[in-house]
């Protein structure tokens, strides 16, 4: 017998996963499962993107790099983040990761103590909530729903604020709602911080370029410069690139957070890919029309998804701002059709109507599903027509 420690087993299993290995086993038994769970773009790494990892295997570039990235991409990272963000990081100030989510997890475990809160707004992106956990601290939720736009307020965080905050998670554009916060709301939100010195705040900006409407990009550091020394950044090029397989992630911040979370990785993973680094360097240095070839079909997508999505009855949703999910508050389909929850309603969609969605649960919003629509518009239109025919049958 060995049992788990108590730290991982404090840590649930996605209801996401679980989702995705019933649709995969209905797809196994031949069913025609059209799945909106997916996290990721469906277009494929640019050519340039994907010549320049074949040409660092060709030329040898396969071995150890220095653990926080090669210096042509941590420089590459200072040049990014001041030509699209107006920021100035040194290269000791960036450590390239395996992913934005690593990224995320060397922060906390490099900064988080055993009792630590995290202010965490919902919905959330799912690995939040456990990472803390893994790293022995506690996840304070704070909840916004459909009417105020899935965005939580500066008042609201304030409340919940206690002696024990250390951080304040920010995800703008968000996934899953697809949420964008206005430079008059992170203002607002500074100004909490201001009062409250020993909050560190991270922003995961992950969904940065995957803006669809009027809303633009905002980091707190641009309204509020003054928080620079306790404010972390995390990005990646998973998503702008459509790179999720290459596992290149990066971070930028007060130096000695930036040491702190690389020697994390120096003794959990070492570097991140050399291959994908390489990559990374010709995504980040390279021409980036590629984007708005991926954005453009994310509006239209959008647009087809709020209009259909609202038509059918007790579905109510908003037009996302950013990022490639529909949000979708389900609470008037449950109540007419008895649905115990949003989980239920999933796996019957999953079962019933040949369609994968992400119950709201997963993301700590119950009465929700998200949808994905980084698939193509007859899969999204078919999709959607079969969740109607299914919730309207007799
Ligand atoms: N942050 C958010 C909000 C995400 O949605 C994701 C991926 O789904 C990540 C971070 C992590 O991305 P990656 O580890 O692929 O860089």
């Amino acid at each position: 017998e060995y049992p788990q420690s108590k730290r991982v087993s404090a840590v649930q299993p996605s209801p996401t996963l679980v989702i995705t290995a019933k649709a995969a086993e209905l797809r196994r038994q031949g069913r025609d499962i059209i799945s909106l769970g997916a996290g990721e773009p469906d277009f494929d790494t640019p050519a340039h993107i994907k010549a320049a990892g074949i040409r660092a295997i060709e030329e040898g570039k396969t071995r150890y790099t220095a653990v926080d990235g090669i210096p042509e991409l941590k420089q590459a990272v200072v040049d990014k983040f001041k030509r699209d963000n107006q920021l100035d990081f040194t290269p000791a100030q960036v450590l390239v990761s395996s992913g934005g989510k690593q990224s995320l997890y060397n922060l906390f475990q490099a900064l988080l103590n055993p009792g630590d809160e995290v202010i965490i707004p919902a919905p959330y992106w799912v690995s939040y909530p456990d990472m803390v956990k893994l790293a022995e601290a506690v996840p304070v939720i704070v909840s916004a729903g459909i009417r105020q736009g899935f965005k939580v307020t500066a008042g609201q965080i304030a409340d919940a604020m206690t002696e024990r905050t250390r951080m304040l998670i920010l995800n703008s554009p968000n996934n899953p709602s697809g949420a964008v916060y206005t430079a008059r709301e992170l203002e607002a939100i500074a100004s909490v911080l201001r009062r409250h010195p020993q909050v560190l705040i991270v922003t995961d900006d992950m969904y940065e370029h995957i803006i669809l409407d009027d809303v633009p990009f905002t980091n707190i550091l641009n309204v509020a410069p003054d928080l620079y020394e306790r404010t972390v950044v995390c990005n990646g090029v998973s998503k702008a690139y459509a790179m999720t397989g290459w596992r290149i992630g990066y971070a930028a911040g007060p130096e000695p957070i930036i040491a702190a979370m690389r020697k994390v990785q120096s003794q959990s993973t070492s570097n991140p890919c050399s291959i994908s680094q390489y990559a990374a360097l010709e995504a980040l240095n390279g021409p980036q029309d590629c984007i708005d070839v991926m954005v453009a079909a994310f509006r239209e997508r959008n647009e087809f998804v709020y209009e259909r999505v609202n038509q059918i009855a007790g579905m109510k949703s908003l037009p996302a701002k950013g990022a490639f999910y529909s949000f979708i508050d389900v609470n008037g389909v449950l109540a007419s059709h008895g649905y115990a929850d949003d989980i239920e309603l999933a796996s019957d969609l999953l079962e019933n109507a040949e369609v994968a969605v992400v119950p709201g649960t997963a993301f700590g919003a119950p009465g929700h599903i998200r949808i994905s629509f980084a698939t193509s518009l007859d899969a999204l239109r078919t999709a959607l027509s079969r969740i109607e025919r299914h919730l309207n049958r007799d």
